[in-house]
């Protein structure tokens, strides 16, 4: 849970939240109807980030293991199936309403939340305040299945996507002829009705996750757990979040859910002060058992050579899209001043960069120019997610590519003309050098290959 801590660099989540708007990252949803609190809709640039969150999640959990394979269930599942999760009784938040101002807030998150009448308190602090005792709010969003209201069925929008993963531990298991140690990914939507949204895209009440299962035999459960905080902790920092903003911390024996042995997050220091990014749980073999009692199929590993069998534990990193690109977009924020002008720059992985490479002829109104440009530009974009922008002065295009990270901008100008060579600007060290226009394909892509380190780390 987030805790104050002073920050060393400019960024504020309302830094965030208004570059997010302004260059069209994530738009308050339903805006034109004066929004629906704490829900966004993703503009262009958000979509090709989130996209590279993603496929940089699929990438390390997938294509380069032997051992995880990828599955995509639905989001509603047989009720019974959270029924047998133990969510219906249990997924709850213990709520308090303040009879005073009307608002609900989470009983065990009274310190950070802010009381109705007067915002600088927490609520309860305030005479005035009157809060009812604590009561449990199930967080699950539920709907109606089937044509006829009154006859339809409750069913309910997954809270996680683990839940569709154990339900396919069989087919999986048979099909892709797998035995543990091995594991099940999945990217998807969840939803929760959380009491107290907020943060920006932090704590929304639909948002996605990326969750991986990992069956291994039930001695080599702790060994597993260790192995998965340490790989998913390089994974933020192989993307460039600075080590120092990045700590584990295990759960207390008393904030353990109801599945869990032992739960480590890795935190990140947001603005908002250190908060929970992914949760690396191990659940030994809660789910996998429950489902077995209340859908009557085993649910178990059966070694054809030795004959053993064992119900698998799982060890379960459970992290989330929009929490992490926040995280990203947070950690790349920077403000300098460049030549006595500020400029703003999102200094973000190349590979999590949603453009990463800009192509800028100097003189829109020269057709040579023009025409370089867009040859070179068309040549990029069959391999990468590139721009071509001609509109308004150099600095001006060069400030609004900074401002999406875009890592490389080449410019087309009266040289070019004359040797058929481009400037080439990084973001980062505002260096520029020349390059034969005919070799920036293959630059581009050794350049986005290198491994980077956030100048921002120092
Ligand atoms: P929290 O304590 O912040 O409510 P949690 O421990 O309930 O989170 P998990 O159930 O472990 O979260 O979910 C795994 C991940 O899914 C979280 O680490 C987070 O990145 C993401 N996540 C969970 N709830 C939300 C939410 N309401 N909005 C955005 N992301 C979420």
């Amino acid at each position: 849970m987030a805790e104050t801590e002073p920050r060393a660099d400019a960024v504020t989540m309302d830094k965030i939240v208004s570059l997010a708007r302004r260059r069209g990252f994530v738009f308050p949803s339903s805006e034109i109807y004066g929004g629906l609190g704490s829900a966004y809709d993703y503009g262009h640039y958000g979509v090709l980030a989130k996209n590279n969150v993603k496929a940089r999640w699929l990438e390390a959990m997938v294509q380069e293991r032997d051992d995880i394979v990828a599955l995509d269930s639905a989001i509603i599942l047989n009720p019974a199936v959270w029924e047998a999760s133990g969510h219906v009784a249990g997924f709850s938040d213990p709520l308090v309403d303040c009879r005073t101002c009307k608002l609900r807030f989470r009983a065990d998150a009274l310190d950070q939340s802010h009381c109705g009448r007067k915002p600088s308190k927490h609520p309860g602090e305030t005479p005035d305040c009157d809060l009812t005792e604590p009561r449990q709010f199930n967080l699950m969003l539920s709907t109606r299945l089937g044509a006829v209201e009154e006859t339809g069925s409750t069913a309910y929008l997954r809270p996680e996507t683990a839940q569709g993963i154990f339900v396919n531990f069989k087919n999986v298991l048979q099909l892709a002829r797998r035995k543990p140690p091995f594991g099940i990914a999945q990217i998807g939507k969840s939803f929760r009705n959380e009491i107290t949204p907020g943060n920006f895209l932090f704590r929304t009440r639909e948002f996605e996750q990326m969750e991986m299962e990992y069956f291994v035999p039930p001695a080599e459960a702790e060994r597993w757990f260790e192995y998965w905080v340490n790989e998913r902790f390089s994974w933020y920092t192989r993307y460039g979040i600075r080590e120092s903003h990045l700590r584990v911390r295990a759960h207390e024996q008393d904030e353990l859910s109801h599945y869990s042995s032992a739960t480590s997050d890795i935190e990140y220091l947001f603005p908002i002060g250190w908060s929970e990014l992914e949760g690396i749980a191990n659940r030994g073999a809660f789910d996998l058992t429950q489902h077995t009692e209340h859908s009557g199929t085993k649910l178990e590993f059966v070694d054809s050579a030795t004959g053993e069998r064992y119900v698998p534990y799982v060890i379960e990193p459970a992290g989330g899209v929009d929490r992490s690109l926040l995280a990203f977009l947070v950690d790349a924020y920077d403000e300098e001043e460049v030549a006595g002008r500020e400029r703003t720059v999102l200094r973000l992985h190349p590979e999590i960069a949603p453009v990463k490479a800009a192509v800028l002829p100097l003189i829109a109104k020269s057709d040579e120019m023009v025409a370089k440009a867009r040859s070179l530009y068309e040549e990029l974009r069959r391999r990468s997610v590139v721009e071509y922008d001609d509109n308004g002065a150099i600095g001006r295009r060069y400030r609004r590519q900074d401002e999406i990270g875009t890592p490389y901008a080449f410019t087309v100008d009266e040289q070019t003309l004359d040797d058929d060579t481009v400037t080439v600007r990084d973001r980062d060290s505002l260096a520029q050098e020349r390059l034969p226009i005919g070799g920036v394909r293959e630059w581009l892509g050794d350049a986005l290959e290198r491994p980077w380190r956030s100048p921002k780390a120092g």
